[in-house]
Formats: structure tokens, C-alpha cells, sequence
């Protein structure tokens, strides 16, 4: 059905090559081969369509993919292979990413909050890019990293799911042109601004407002006759075809008209557009009983990956579905409530519609290739979620 293709990668996680299969026949016949863990399945094809989209719908704009989303080494493999650049969010990732021969100049240390060591080992290493929102990291700065790009992080507000602003940012109004000009008495350089509108970002005019906040500084430094040439408009691009749709719209008016001409290098880091739909996680069930609540009968099912797991960032976006593993005739919907396999009792997915199940019935966890197996933990002894890749022969 499938060829593993060793050819693709000297990793140790080989990609397999579909002929006229679908991942869910993958899925089918691993589940079939006997397996019992937990395991994603990973459609390079999906994210490498996501990546041509991107660049289709922004193409003024250069990818530093944000490898914090999904840092499985062929997914790495194929941003590589794509030439997209890198966000990387500590000096972990920036090893990783070497490995791979990518230039470091291929990188922004996109991380305002960095001890010594690690400006020092990030020079060593090649960086020449790094963000920052605050004096005090200009002072590490100025003795440990001097010849650093600095791109300045603006905080934005937004109605995002993830609110990145209240961690991270300088204020516009209160901050910024201040720190732009600390900046150039210690005689370190900015080279641009940098914001992130919050991952999952539901607001697309937000792109706009920080826009003109960057443009604003662009001017201002202009103005004290320095200059900057990089704008980082961050991620936070939702799947959500409409929604990806307004914020790519928004951006590209608001270069046009705020940054127009070849002068300024625009870059971007978005990590779950590019791979959350990508990947589905399919767990299989340990247990199931049935209690009464609110005089209904409620089905408790017990599988094999959590909270503490690979669904941490289980979102209500995300669909959950019995997975058949032969056609059946449609069954009744009960109320369920899925349960992770830790002691803690907050591990406890959702209330959910399913099927009846039974112990050894298998859910699949649709779009799951985000911050899925990145926030997972070892809490209980439970290990890291194998993925399997799959790539179609054209592709490969
Ligand atoms: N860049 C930075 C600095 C981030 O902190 C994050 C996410 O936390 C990203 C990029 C990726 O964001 P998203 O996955 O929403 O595109």
C-alpha cells in the first residue's frame, strides 16, 4: 500500500510514500497491524499546500516558519526543503535547526527574555537577529551580544484565542520610542519592529493597527536618522479558510499603503497555520462506563492520550470522531465525556456526542499537528506520541 521511503531523509523517523491511499488508510492499517499506542498521522502534502498558500496570499512576505508549532524533523525537513526561514524560541531550536545546514542567518531568536549564555552561544552560533521589549535587555545585550540586529517587540491588542501582548511587547504609546532611542545611545542597532497579534487571532484589523503603530516607529527612527529595514508581523494565522482569507486581505492593503516599495524586508512567523490541519491524532480506549448525571445516562471513556499528553492544546475547534475501521450503518450519538489516562483529575478532555464505544474502539483527534506533540509532558510516566509521516509520490 505504501512504501517506506528512507530515501527522503537519514532521520531516524522515515516519511512513507503514498500511492493512491489516503492517511486514514495508513491509519487503518496501522491500527490493523496491531497497534495499541496512541499515534499521529502526519499529511506532508497538507503542509506543504499550506505553505504554498501562504505564499501565494502574501507574497511580499518571507516564512520563518515557528517551529515551536510542530518540530518533528521532517516537518522541519520540508520548511527546509521550501526555503522558509526560522523563528526559533530558544537556544534548543537553534541547535536543532543548525543540524539541519540551515544558514543561521536563516533565523530570528524571536525570544525578548534571554540570559547571557544564551545571546552568547546564539553569536557563536551565527544568529545575527534577535527581538527585545525592555531596557534591561538591552543592557545584557549591549556586553554579551553587541553586533546583534534587534528587531523592537510591540505589544498589540487583540481578540485572540492565545493573548501573546499581555506577556510580551513594549507599549507603543509608553515605550517604544524611548527604547528605540536607549537603543541607539548604547550604540546597539534596531533593524525593524516586530509584533505577533496573538495565536488564533479572530480580529484580522488587528495586523492593521500594529501596522501603522510599525510605521510609526519606521518614521520616527527615519526621522532621528537611523534606519530600519525588517518588519516582523508575527503569526497567529487561524486555519479558518474565511478568517486567513480577511487577515492575508488586511496585510497586504496595509503594506501597500504603509510599506510600499522593495526598502523594508517583511517577514512572518506562523507556526498553526502551517501545520495544524496536517496532522490527526488517533488514540485508542482503555475503558468505558456509564454513570447518571442530571438523570441522563453519561458515557465515561477512558484513551490513551490527555491533557498531560499530546492534547494540552485540545481546542473546541477541533473535531473528535469514532474511527471506524470497517464501513458500519449510522449509529445512535450519546453523551460522552473523554477522559485522559493520568491520575489527575482535571485531565478530562471534553463533553462530547459519540457513538457508543467499547474498550479498544479508537477516536481520531482531527487537526492536531500544532502545539500538540511540543506541549506534551512525561506526567505518569506516559512518553512522547510517535508520528508517522506520509508524503505522495509526486511530492517526495
Ligand atoms: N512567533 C512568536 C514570537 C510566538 O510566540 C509564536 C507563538 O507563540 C509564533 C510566532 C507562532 O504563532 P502562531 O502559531 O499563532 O502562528
Amino acid at each position: 500500500m505504501y512504501a517506506q521511503a528512507n530515501m527522503i531523509s537519514k532521520v531516524s523517523n522515515p516519511a512513507f510514500v503514498l500511492h493512491d491511499h489516503s492517511p486514514e488508510d495508513v491509519a487503518r492499517a496501522t491500527i490493523l497491524g496491531l497497534q495499541k499506542e496512541p499515534f499521529f498521522i502526519f499529511d506532508m502534502d497538507e503542509a506543504y499546500r499550506r505553505i504554498q498558500y501562504f505564499k501565494h496570499k502574501l507574497p511580499r512576505v518571507q516564512i520563518f516558519y515557528a517551529m515551536k508549532a510542530n518540530d518533528g524533523e521532517l516537518m522541519l525537513k520540508l520548511a527546509v526543503a521550501t526555503g522558509l526561514g526560522f523563528d526559533c524560541a530558544s537556544i534548543h531550536e537553534i541547535h536543532k535547526i543548525l543540524r539541519l545546514n540551515v544558514p543561521p542567518t536563516d533565523i530570528i531568536y524571536a525570544v525578548t527574555m534571554k540570559t547571557p549564555e544564551q545571546m552568547m552561544y546564539a553569536r557563536q552560533s551565527g544568529v545575527k537577529r534577535a527581538t527585545f521589549d525592555s531596557p534591561s535587555e538591552l543592557v545584557k545585550l549591549k556586553e554579551y551580544w553587541p553586533d546583534v540586529e534587534l528587531l523592537l517587540r510591540i505589544s498589540v491588542k487583540s481578540d485572540s484565542v492565545y493573548q501573546l501582548g499581555i506577556k510580551f511587547g513594549c507599549n507603543f504609546e509608553t515605550e517604544a520610542t524611548d527604547l528605540l532611542d536607549k537603543a541607539a545611545c548604547m550604540g546597539l542597532r534596531v533593524a525593524g519592529v516586530a509584533f505577533h497579534v496573538g495565536s488564533t487571532c479572530l480580529s484580522p484589523e488587528s495586523y492593521l493597527k500594529a501596522l501603522q503603530q510599525a510605521r510609526y516607529l519606521f518614521d520616527y527612527e527615519a526621522k532621528a536618522g537611523r534606519t530600519m529595514r525588517i518588519l516582523d508581523i508575527g503569526g497567529g494565522f487561524f486555519c479558518d479558510d474565511n478568517l486567513f482569507e480577511q487577515a492575508t486581505s488586511v496585510i497586504r492593503k496595509g503594506l501597500d499603503e504603509l510599506f510600499p516599495g522593495p526598502n523594508v524586508q517583511i517577514v512572518a512567523e506562523p507556526g498553526r497555520y502551517i501545520c495544524e490541519t496536517a496532522c490527526n491524532l488517533y488514540c485508542n480506549i482503555n475503558n468505558v462506563k456509564t454513570i447518571t448525571k442530571n438523570d441522563k445516562p453519561l458515557n465515561m471513556v477512558y484513551i490513551n492520550d490527555g491533557l498531560h499528553g499530546s492534547l494540552r492544546s485540545f481546542e473546541k475547534w477541533h473535531t473528535i470522531h469514532k474511527f471506524e475501521l470497517e464501513t458500519t450503518k449510522h449509529e445512535e450519538l450519546e453523551d460522552t465525556i473523554l477522559w485522559g489516562p493520568t491520575s489527575d483529575p482535571r485531565d478530562c478532555l471534553t463533553e462530547v456526542q459519540l457513538p457508543r464505544c467499547t474498550p479498544r474502539d479508537w477516536l481520531v483527534f482531527k487537526t492536531q499537528g500544532a502545539y500538540a506533540s511540543t506541549f506534551s509532558s512525561k506526567f505518569c510516566g506516559f512518553g512522547l506520541v510517535q508520528t508517522r509521516f506520509l508524503i505522495s509520490f509526486d511530492l517526495w
